[in-house]
């Protein structure tokens, strides 16, 4: 036993777990990384937390170790739920839904998105930033991420859905953040205790670098790397908003506690455009050309995606059942024909949503009439009713999940999982990413949210394997570099972690990495929450906890 557990027993309420197989259970999430912890920790209530912040705060001199990682779902793929220490398991206790209107909800971050739906659909609403993970993972998870998918296109990602949340700051009390006016700012900064302390030292940060901070913003539709600074304070609107900073900080700012979002209302129709792309020559034009009919949604993926979907199709019951599994076979088995005459290098699939069925279809319908310019590089398959694409919206948002599972002499190993540039430049981009696939001899899948420019690009690797090991740096390299040649991200949704921390420095250059750094030493000057993520991830530390055996 850790010496020091002993000591979280005398103030603890919920559960303290330090037997083997509950730390290895706790020790990989979806990325290619393991650590196992000293001990994992449920939490009952705030004071629970609150409590151990201050014994970590407290103890940290003497135990140099000690640190807190929150895991919600553990589905994150760049490492960000794992770590040596202390690991709060958030799924446990605080998984209550509290009020929830049609253009509000509170939830606690341990509730499963799944669940959290089933409510804001009774009033006919949606937080629509939810992930292709989203039957899997967290409400928490997803602010900790700062989580993106189909529908980022119209709506964007979960930063622009946070109305306020409540955070355990590293001097052990709950607070609540929420956008400030200057009036509440002036306020807040004059306040002489620890999160007073925070917003001056955030505000003076921002106004003293205003022009360099606003121009870092990466220049594409989505962005989960770094810490948003630049969303923070804005000198034309006079609004402080903090809330900024805490999502997409993968825990390593705070623990969230508490969370309200904004929702919107759920569209009653939806009908899709299902595009068997043969070559990728067009891909460029077709994609401004689908742009320009303000689809909701326009996502793809590519032929391995496709051809290992289909071998696997049955394994998908897990998650919708054997009943809707036939049933989609079978509609498979129909669109069979399309499939072979195409031989699709790229799936598109193009959605649009409205709350008349009639305006829907015939908004699917004038795109196909658009692209029929394109009838010798692909073949179209117009579902008005959302159920002949069902199939292949379960392929896009399954087919990793179903990867992870069922490829038993690989293992997906993300680490290009989340590249983003601007859709203008994918004619460019994308052979050359396919070089550098290529070069290194992956074998890869390749899906995407076409409109954002955002690639999840996931190989399927030995990574036990010395040689295979070894290609992760310099292909780490050529990646990085290609993106920010286009002026790119190397994250849109699944964040840095352990993966992307460490080439933070690069995407960002010195000074702006500086910053970064400032921000995670005003909030966490000790350094307990969730070590080895972001600004503070190393690449050799993070080699050194690969995964190798599964
Ligand atoms: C099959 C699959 C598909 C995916 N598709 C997508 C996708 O389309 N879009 C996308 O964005 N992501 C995707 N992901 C990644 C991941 O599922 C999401 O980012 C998800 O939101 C993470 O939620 P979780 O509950 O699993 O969080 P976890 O993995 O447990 O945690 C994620 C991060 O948030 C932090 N965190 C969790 N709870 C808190 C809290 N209470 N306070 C502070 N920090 C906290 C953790 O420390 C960690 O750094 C996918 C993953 C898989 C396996």
């Amino acid at each position: 036993m850790t010496i020091w557990v002993d000591k979280i027993h005398e103030f603890f309420s919920g559960d303290i777990n330090e037997d083997v197989l509950t730390r290895k259970n706790f020790s990989h999430d979806a990325s290619m990384f393991e650590m196992v912890p000293d001990v994992v920790v449920a939490p009952k209530n705030v004071s629970d937390i609150e409590k151990l912040v201050k014994f970590v705060s407290e103890n940290k001199h003497q135990y140099p170790a000690l640190s807190l990682t929150v895991r919600s779902a553990g589905t994150c793929m760049s490492g960000g739920a794992v770590n040596d220490s202390i690991i709060i398991d958030i799924t446990k206790y605080f998984n209550k839904i509290g009020e929830v209107t049609s253009k509000q909800a509170n939830v606690q971050p341990g509730v499963y998105y799944r669940d959290f739906e089933v409510e804001t659909l009774k009033h006919g609403a949606l937080m629509p930033a939810y992930p292709a993970s989203k039957d899997i993972c967290t409400v928490g998870g997803m602010v900790g991420n700062n989580a993106g998918g189909e529908k980022s296109l119209e709506f964007g990602k979960v930063e622009k859905f946070i109305k306020q949340l409540k955070v355990v700051f590293a001097d052990g009390n709950e607070y609540i953040v929420k956008p400030l006016t200057r009036v509440q700012l002036i306020k807040k900064m004059a306040q002489d205790d620890f999160e007073g302390r925070i917003y001056k030292e955030i505000f003076e940060l921002i106004e003293k670098n205003y022009d360099e901070i606003k121009a870092a913003k990466p220049g594409v539709s989505k962005d989960s790397t770094g810490y948003h600074l630049w969303d923070v304070w804005d000198r034309e609107t006079g609004i402080f908003d903090l809330t900024q900073l805490i999502v997409g900080s993968q825990g390593v700012l705070g623990i969230i506690t508490d969370i309200t979002f904004k929702l919107v209302p759920k569209r009653k129709h939806s009908g899709t455009l299902v595009i068997f792309l043969k070559t990728l020559d067009d891909l460029g034009e077709m994609i401004v050309d689908v742009m320009r009919h303000k689809p909701a949604t326009f996502e793809g993926f590519d032929s391995y995606t496709l051809a290992l979907s289909v071998r696997l199709f049955f394994g998908f019951r897990k998650t919708i059942g054997w009943g809707q599994t036939i049933n989609l076979a079978f509609r498979l088995f129909k669109s069979a024909l399309k499939i072979v005459e195409s031989m699709p290098k790229m799936v598109l699939l193009v959605e649009f949503d409205g709350d008349d069925q009639d305006d829907v279809a015939q908004r699917v319908h004038a795109l196909r009439q658009d692209l029929v310019k394109y009838k010798h590089e692909a073949v179209f398959e117009e579902d008005e009713t959302e159920m002949k694409a069902k199939k292949f919206w379960i392929m896009r948002h399954e087919s990793f999940n179903l990867l992870r599972s069922k490829v038993k002499d690989k293992h997906t190993a993300p680490f290009m999982d989340d590249l983003v540039v601007p859709p203008a430049v994918l004619p460019k981009f994308l052979p050359e990413i396919r070089d550098i696939i290529n070069k290194y001899k992956f074998f890869a899948t390749i899906a995407g949210h076409f409109g954002d420019g955002n690639f999840h690009i996931i190989p399927l690797m030995n990574i036990e394997r010395k040689e295979e090991k070894a290609k992760l740096e310099p292909a780490m390299k050529e990646i990085t570099q290609l993106v920010l040649k286009y002026g790119g991200s190397l994250s849109g949704e699944h964040n840095d972690g352990m993966i992307r921390g460490p080439w933070l420095k690069e995407m960002y250059g010195e000074k702006i990495f500086k910053h970064f750094v400032k921000v995670k030493k005003i909030f966490d000057p000790h350094n307990i929450f969730n070590p080895h993520k972001k600004t503070d991830a190393d690449w050799k530390f993070s080699m050194r906890h690969l995964r190798e055996k599964f």
